[in-house]
Order: structure tokens, then sequence, then C-alpha cells
């Protein structure tokens, strides 16, 4: 058991009254797919394209990249299988995207989307290999940029998207900015998902890489809650793909908040299902609200608790 409860070992995430959570893993490429297999995931709902891309002098081929996308849709038939773009930068370098400049600092400099635009054939490669990937499979592509700050990125990205025949373009939302204005972002994409970890790193200005700064990557910070909420409230489907998503009790928060699914490492997923399982919608909001109204992160795990009697 963890946290009283007894892990569920199969079927759709789901509240007891039948509200459904899609419970979806985040891979790093094939080798991840036996374990997302194995925990049940409904589906990829975090590809991170970038273990494809490291290491390495050159770009890898579109052949190359269509290959490593099929093998991780195939796995996924008619299910969600959401692929992240590159997500580079100084933070993360890579040898043939030459640095534009020097950053002082890499977090905030030229890395995701920002590093896309500036070469984006790089991106359209990517989402070309997508494409002709998806056509050979049957699940249901969706493809999402990193770093999105503003309205006109995301407008950008989703433009590039359609015209490669992508299905469905969305954005990460994992800056503040985007975060708060979500409802601006909205019309331009087909769904978020929402970054805890960079989110909570640009909140708080806090690296995240910083071991003696951890306790700002807390995403039971009431902040954290209220970004999330600004974003699942913006009138499309809205995930949790950041660590958030792995804390049973806080997935029942972002239930109650308005979350529509939650992309983790896939042994977390047993765990996350039998927590939403054990509880209805109205107690998930329930929890969220009390939880938001709290001014410490203790205090709003205390409070969500309070009404989530299944994990006691
Ligand atoms: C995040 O920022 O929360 C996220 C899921 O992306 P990454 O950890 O790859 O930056
Ligand atoms: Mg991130």
């Amino acid at each position: 058991t963890r946290g009283g409860v007894l892990a569920t070992a199969t079927g759709p995430g789901m509240t007891s009254d039948g509200h459904a959570v899609a419970l979806l893993a985040n891979v790093g490429g094939p080798r991840d797919l036996a374990a997302a297999v194995e925990f049940g995931a409904e589906g990829v709902g975090l590809y991170r394209t970038e273990f494809l891309f490291l290491d390495r002098e050159t770009a890898p081929t579109e052949e190359e990249q269509e290959a490593a996308y099929r093998e991780v849709m195939s796995a996924f038939p008619d299910r969600p299988v959401v692929v992240r773009v590159l997500d580079a930068g100084a933070d993360k370098p890579l040898a043939f995207l030459p640095p534009t400049g020097t950053e002082p600092n890499p977090a905030l400099g030229e890395r995701g989307i920002r590093i896309l635009r500036i070469f984006p054939d790089v991106m359209l490669g990517q989402l070309h290999a997508l494409a002709r990937a998806a056509e050979a499979t049957s699940a249901r592509l969706q493809v999402m940029a990193p770093m999105v700050a503003s309205a006109e990125e995301a407008t950008w990205f989703a433009g590039a998207c359609r015209a490669a025949g992508i299905p469905s373009a969305g954005i990460m939302i994992e800056i503040p900015a985007a975060a708060l204005r979500a409802a601006d972002l909205a019309p331009a994409v087909d769904f978020f998902s929402v970054g805890t970890n960079d989110l909570a790193q640009y909140a708080f200005a806090a690296d995240r890489e910083v071991a003696a700064l951890s306790d700002y990557q807390d995403p039971w910070q009431p902040v954290m809650l209220d970004l999330v909420a600004s974003a699942a409230s913006a009138g499309v489907p809205c995930g949790v793909c950041g660590e958030a998503g792995s804390d049973p009790a806080l997935a029942c928060v972002l239930a109650g908040l308005g979350v529509t699914s939650l992309s983790m490492g896939a042994p977390a997923i047993p765990w996350v299902r039998a927590a939403l399982a054990r509880h209805t919608l109205a107690q998930c909001r329930a929890a969220a609200a009390d939880a938001r109204a709290a001014t410490t992160a203790e205090a709003a795990r205390a409070a969500a608790r309070a009404h989530l009697p299944g994990l006691a």
C-alpha cells in the first residue's frame, strides 16, 4: 500500500462516480513502453523527444525519427499519444543547435519553442516524421510545444502543425504568464498540458536543479493550484504532465480543479488510479477548493486530505 490505499491493477482512471481522468505515461522513448503497458497507461501523455537528439553531432534523420515515433505509437493503438517537440536550449545543449549568444541564465534564455523559432527546420522535420508515423499507426497523435509564453507563439506552433498534417496541436503551460492568461492562448490550440516542474521553477524564481531550493518545487503550494486552475478553466482539455500528477492525493485535487488527464512515470499509475476510484468528483472538488484556500503547502495538503477519506 501507499498512503493507505491498495493499488488498483487495471481499468481507465475515473472517480467513484464515473468522472473520467485519463491516466497516461511519461516516456523518453521506446525503452519506456514496456512499463507504460505493464502499469496500464491509457496512452502516452508526454513523450520527451530530446533523448533522440542528445549526444549527437547531427540531428537524427526524418526516417530515424519516424521509426522511433512509430514504435511508441504502435504500443498504443487507438489511444492518445502526446509528443512534445524538442525542448532544447542552453540548459540542454545540442551540438547542431549552436548557441546564438551567451546566456547567464539558461533557464530564462532561448529554450523550448524560442529556439525552435530560430531553427524552424528542426521542428518541421519532427512534425513531418510524426505525421508519417501517425499515418502508419492507429494511435491518436497529439503534438505539443514546450515553453510557450504567449498567444502569438501558440498560434505560430498550431499553424505549423496544421500545415504538416498533425491532427491535434497543443502547448505546455509551464510559464506563469501563459497560465495566468490561459484564456488568451486557448483559442489557438486543441489542448493544454501543464508542466508543473518548470511552472514551479518560474513561479518561485527558484532553479529546479538546485537541491537547496527543492521546497519551492512542492506542487501543493497554493499558488501552483491557482495556476493550474487558471489553465484548466480556459476552455480546452487540460492535462498535467509534471511530477504533481503522480501524488495520489494531489491527483484528486487536480481532478477537482478540472484537469482532464494526468501523465506520470508509469509506476505511479496504479496508485493514482486507486485514489481516484475511492472518491467522488464532488469530494475532489471540495478538496481542491479547501486546498486553494490554504496559505501554505502543508495546510493545503491537510485541507485536501480531510475531504479524501479513502487515503487515510
Ligand atoms: C515540466 O516542466 O513539468 C515538464 C513536464 O517538462 P520537463 O520536466 O521535461 O521540463
Ligand atoms: Mg518543462
